[in-house]
């Protein structure tokens, strides 16, 4: 028995055989032909790899798909291949060029330090790895698995996913990547077990065949693992499968009061992937996104058409449920220094939220328009104005709302308001008047975090005010109810998005004044799912 440690990257257990994969093997005798020839050779592998990859596009969609389209891309691009032809003139043969161009090409685009643009690294270098193997006659088709297996790689590619068949593939041990590149992401949602970072060692080829026990939790990795290590294996593995039978349960189970009213579960979510991976964890819908993630993104930006693909890709993620996008709330303790803005001596307390619009006009205009290109392409949306305090502050956001809106309905740009709109209930004037907000809007959501702090007077940020940050304190509480008692009244939907709502005696006592649906981190919705539906069940 031999054993690994490597970086966990996706959990669960296995045991399979050994598949190794390992392009990293050199050593081929090339033959160099004259810079022309090497050029034709090159152009015609170019366009064989394209033809490749357009056939695994047949099998993809969503985010997968854009990578293939955009390795596509990538092997049209003149910067990259004018290196490659500037190599090939100094004759080293087409397919070292292509090697020398790759390593220069995505080293410059790792020293940039940017986690997006180190794995649209890894996407070409997966592209121009297509290419070289053309152009050595490597096969390319090295996950053709005819019987469960752990494949044992240098690295798994985007396009190697699309390749692998996902019912044979058991779990993934590399000695390269990272917890964040694609294939560790997709394992994760799937469920496959993954170590990254393993010993290059693993990949001798006399591994291939061997049996492997793997731990994705923490990284260990054993080869002909012993009788005992195989013993353990199967017991933790059968705890394992019971564990995720239960959580397949919790899922799909929806929370009911002692009275049997349903307490629906949603997610508060930053991004696309965010937002997937909670409707894979059985959100009932997403809550709130923040959309001043924007701001600090570098893989959208503020553009329009940069913001239209945020909103489009969070609304297809959420596949049909219900998702719900907040306009900007920027400053207090989510400051941009890159805004500039003027600084303030009491900055929860100024011009944060909605209350931007006045000085900055044109940021709001540009996501107002975002939001309704948005949903008139992609169908209904909520749309939520957070830190309201006076009723001014809504109308004047709904005017701008309204001018946007015509100017896009007479130019043909969207044909309809598919649009809800709502607030926040997070200062106690909008608690305490949400009678008469109610009136202008189509639900209300309990930002609790807000809410405590100014009803209490307890700077959300500050430890030393700790102890009057109380989320369930009488006042708080009373509020609460009154906004779901004006709710009530108008028919409107209301929902608690703060941190509170995903704990366990807080959501109780939230329950228990009227709340329906509670919003909370993905991450924490089935713990607390257990809980509420083991309280309800026990009446
Ligand atoms: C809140 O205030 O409760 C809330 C959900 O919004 P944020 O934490 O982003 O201010
Ligand atoms: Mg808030």
């Amino acid at each position: 028995m031999v054993r690994y440690v490597g970086t966990p990257a996706s959990g669960g257990l296995t045991m399979a055989k050994i598949k190794i994969v390992n392009r990293r093997i050199a050593g081929f005798k090339r033959v160099v032909l004259t810079p022309h020839r090497e050029k034709a050779l090159f152009n015609a592998a170019v366009i064989l790899a394209k033809d490749e990859i357009k056939t695994l596009m047949e099998h993809t969609s969503g985010e997968h798909h854009d990578i293939l389209n955009f390795q596509i891309v990538m092997l049209d691009d003149e910067g990259l291949t004018d290196l490659i032809i500037i190599q090939i003139e100094e004759h080293v043969g087409a397919a070292r060029a292509v090697e020398l161009a790759m390593d220069e090409y995505c080293e410059r685009m790792k020293n940039i330090g940017d986690e997006y643009l180190s794995q649209r690294a890894s996407d070409i270098r997966d592209a121009l790895t297509r290419v070289i193997d053309i152009l050595d006659g490597r096969n390319r088709e090295r996950f053709v698995l005819t019987e469960p297996c752990i494949i044992v790689a240098d690295e798994i590619l985007p396009s190697d996913l699309a390749a692998i068949d996902r019912n044979f593939a058991m779990g993934f041990i590399t000695e390269g990547g990272s917890y964040h590149n694609h294939a560790n992401i997709i394992a994760r949602t799937t469920g496959t077990p993954s170590v990254c970072g393993v010993d290059s060692e693993i990949l001798n080829p006399l591994n291939d065949g061997k049996m492997v026990a793997m731990d994705g939790y923490t990284g260990e990795v054993f080869v002909s693992p012993s009788e005992e290590t195989v013993a353990i294996f199967r017991h933790k593995m059968n705890l394992e499968s019971r564990e995720s039978i239960k959580q397949q349960k919790l899922r799909e189970a929806v929370v009911r009061t002692s009275k049997g009213e349903e307490v629906a579960i949603y997610a508060n979510c930053n991004d696309p992937k965010d937002i997937a991976l909670a409707i894979n964890n059985g959100a009932q819908g997403i809550g709130l996104v923040r959309s001043e993630i924007l701001f600090m993104s570098t893989k959208y930006d503020l553009t329009l058409a940069s913001q239209i693909r945020f909103y489009t890709e969070c609304i297809r993620a959420a596949k049909g449920h219900e998702i719900t996008i907040r306009t900007f709330d920027i400053g207090a303790d989510k400051p941009l220094e890159r805004l500039e803005l003027e600084k303030e001596p009491n900055p929860a307390l100024g011009m944060r939220g909605v209350r931007l619009m006045y000085s900055r006009p044109e940021i709001f205009r540009i996501q107002i328009e975002a939001l309704l290109v948005s949903a008139d392409r992609c169908g209904k949306i909520n749309v939520m104005i957070p830190m309201i305090s006076i009723l001014s502050d809504l109308t004047d956001y709904f005017a701008m709302v309204e001018e946007v809106k015509e100017k896009l309905l007479k130019d043909g740009t969207i044909t309809s308001d598919n649009i809800s709109w709502g607030m926040m209930i997070e200062t106690p004037s909008a608690a305490l008047l949400s009678e008469e907000f109610a009136k202008y809007v189509n639900f209300f959501s309990i930002g609790t975090n807000d809410l405590t702090q100014y009803v209490l007077a307890a700077d959300r940020i500050n430890t030393n005010a700790a102890r009057y940050y109380n989320p369930v304190h009488p006042a708080v509480v009373k509020l609460i109810e009154m906004t779901v008692q004006s709710a009530e009244k108008y028919g409107i939907k209301v929902s608690v998005c703060g941190e509170s709502a995903a704990d366990f005696e807080s959501a109780k006592i939230y329950i228990d004044k009227g709340v329906r649906c509670l919003s909370m981190a993905q991450n924490a919705m089935l713990a607390i799912k257990e809980r509420l539906i083991d309280e309800f069940s026990e009446f």
